[in-house]
């Protein structure tokens, strides 16, 4: 199944502790909180790299032809998309703003809703050169305003989301501290009790955020996409058919989710979820 809304290739990406990012140290058997602990055993499994150091504007970009598709089709988009208009003499920002729409889409088809995407894509370019006149002054921006302002802005832009705003922020700007919460990332901490089972996507970001180190959190958010990609998928978590299978096994409530009889409900609809 198509994870629609991932910003992020499948495999943990990196700017490395060059481009900002920050080195974290995993040890489950230290962890403050089993929020801490979850992203420690997540660390034991999947960790590669770090965080932070790419391009803002390119990021956005990546985020926008991410969107309803999948990494394997949004990704050879991206890629036709730098090597058209993004050059070491060209602002990306401006050579976007000034194509011809139809030559872009066509540049960027294999990323599916291409014509909307397409003006998409132009109308933030147009937006980032008004305000900031190139890509290289929208990144420093991102990368050393303030936090909070740098995120209202982002969500100022047309079809910028809380997610697409905290994964710029955390893979552009390197920022620690920010664990942006995406549809695996909402269901898994929820299903393993850490977060109140009826909890919207905000709740959930500030609940991880509160109690997850700030220089784990940006592993934290790529890691936990894998693992609910990997292990606690959607409909048939690992531990369904066999309660030794998931790593997280001794950490998890379960909620929502019925081993016995096979069944597997959204946690805000598990009877249990009523007495959170
Ligand atoms: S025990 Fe089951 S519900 Fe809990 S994290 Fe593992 S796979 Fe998900």
């Amino acid at each position: 199944m198509a994870d629609s809304d991932d910003p992020e290739p499948s495999v943990n990406i990196s700017g490395g502790t060059s481009g900002g990012g920050v080195e974290a140290a995993f040890d489950p058997a230290t962890a403050d909180t089993r929020a801490e602990a979850v992203v420690d055993r997540l660390g034991e499994r999947y960790w590669q790299k770090t965080y932070g150091g790419q391009d803002a504007f390119t990021c956005l970009v990546r985020t926008i032809l991410s969107q309803n598709t999948s990494d394997v089709a949004s990704q050879p988009a991206h890629d036709a998309l730098i090597a058209k208009y993004d050059g070491d003499d060209v602002d990306l920002a401006a050579a976007l703003a000034a194509a011809d729409r139809d030559e872009l889409a066509e540049t960027i088809s294999s990323a599916g809703l291409y014509n909307q995407k397409s003006r998409v894509i132009q109308e933030t370019a147009e937006w980032v050169l008004e305000a900031y006149d190139s890509a290289t002054t929208f990144d420093a921006f991102v990368k050393a305003g303030d936090p909070e302002t740098v995120r209202e802005t982002l969500l100022g832009i047309t079809g910028v989301g809380p997610k697409t705003a905290d994964c710029v922020l955390l893979f552009a700007g390197g920022r620690s501290g920010v664990f942006p919460v995406d549809t695996h990332v909402h269901r898994i901490y929820r299903r393993l009790g850490i977060a109140p089972a009826d909890a919207d996507h905000e709740t959930v970001r500030e609940v991880l955020e509160r109690e997850i180190p700030a220089e784990k959190c940006g592993f934290g958010h790529t890691a936990s996409i894998q693992f609910g990609r990997e292990c606690c998928t959607a409909r048939k978590p690992a531990c369904l058919e066999d309660p030794e299978a998931c790593p997280m096994a001794d950490l998890c409530d379960q909620v929502g989710v019925y081993p016995e009889t096979g069944e597997v409900v959204d946690p805000a609809d598990a009877p249990e979820a009523e007495h959170s």
